[in-house]
């Protein structure tokens, strides 16, 4: 097959790149670089199977030749960055899908929208199966994802429902690993950076917010077995061993061996501002249909996730 992924330069773009050109696929990797960093792509330049355009997806895209699958992974993905680039992650969601499924409809190829959790909001169910419709603050700071998110499903199953195209909707839930940003402001990096500098873990608000860690091995596997499964409606991907912020704090500081301490902070800006108080994938779809359940324990994830921030910082 030759596959087309949108955002190759991130971190689960790059992932998955190197697992389908691993498989015998040729890929064309797509980037605007505006979070993605050629260095994760930088093992792979020269490779037969690999080319890279330096694009921005909410342009109109253009790829000469057959195209057998179109993955849209690009999208800024942590709080922070929304904050910074509010209008291009409305942008990528919005017109990046619209211009990605062109681009899928013209060549015939099967599309898969890279969705997420956060298209649950702040969730008044827990854990979150497929069927909940969410609980969103369209005009909060976070909106600007969630609702550009919201609008990429609506457009592929629009397209799959009006043109009959052949579309997939992952819902991918926190996915931690190397080749995260060492700065991206999310809990995983902020908390490894924090633990292997010596410096207090800054644990937002009292900690008790929950979360649901996947490693990224386990969301590639995930992705990869939807892709070539026949379910058109969204299936959720991620871990559903879920813990409080403050749990997650004190083991990341013992799984580095730091002596850290924990830091409660109010941060004074947005980047809180909605933050979902629980969140916990309901995988049992993902299990039914695509054999599909994570196999990475935290503390072995979390143990590779520190030596690569270890080698970087
Ligand atoms: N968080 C924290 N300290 C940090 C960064 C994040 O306590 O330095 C909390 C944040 O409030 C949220 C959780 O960790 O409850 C996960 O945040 P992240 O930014 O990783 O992603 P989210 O799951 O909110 O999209």
């Amino acid at each position: 097959m030759r596959l087309l992924i949108t955002g190759a330069a991130g971190f689960l773009g790059s992932h998955l790149t190197e697992r389908f050109i691993n498989e015998g696929h040729n890929v064309v990797g797509m980037d605007n670089l505006i979070t993605g960093n050629m260095d994760n792509l930088a093992h792979l330049m020269g490779h037969k199977h690999f080319e890279f355009i330096k694009h921005d997806v909410s342009q109109y895209i253009y790829v000469a030749g057959p195209v057998d699958a179109v993955l849209h992974f690009a999208s800024p993905a942590s709080p922070n960055d929304y904050l910074e680039y509010p209008i291009p992650t409305l942008k990528v969601g919005s017109l990046g899908t619209h211009n990605t499924l062109g681009l899928a409809k013209d060549k015939g190829a099967r599309y898969l929208l890279a969705s997420t959790s956060e298209v649950y909001g702040d969730p008044k169910v827990n854990p979150q199966p497929e069927t909940y419709w969410g609980h969103v603050n369209p005009i909060g700071p976070r909106g600007v994802y969630d609702e550009a998110k919201r609008f990429a499903e609506a457009m592929t199953m629009a397209y799959h429902r009006y043109h009959g195209l052949d579309t997939r909707i992952v819902r991918i839930f926190n996915t931690y690993g190397p080749r995260m940003r060492l700065h991206d402001g999310r809990v995983v990096p902020n908390f490894i950076n924090q633990a292997l500098l010596g410096e207090p873990l800054t644990v937002y608000k009292d900690g008790s917010q929950t979360r649901s860690f996947q490693y990224y091995s386990d969301l590639v596997e995930g992705v990869y077995r939807l892709l070539f499964s026949d379910e058109c409606l969204p299936v959720n991907i991620g871990n559903p061993s879920e813990m409080t912020i403050l749990n997650f704090a004190h083991a990341v500081v013992e799984l580095a061996r730091s002596d850290s301490e924990i830091l409660f902070i109010q941060p004074e800006d947005e980047r809180i501002k909605d933050d979902p108080k629980q969140r916990r994938p309901d995988i049992e779809k993902a299990k039914r249909l695509l054999g599909w359940e994570p196999v990475v324990e935290l503390a072995d994830g979390l143990s590779k996730t520190i030596e690569y921030f270890r080698s970087r910082i």
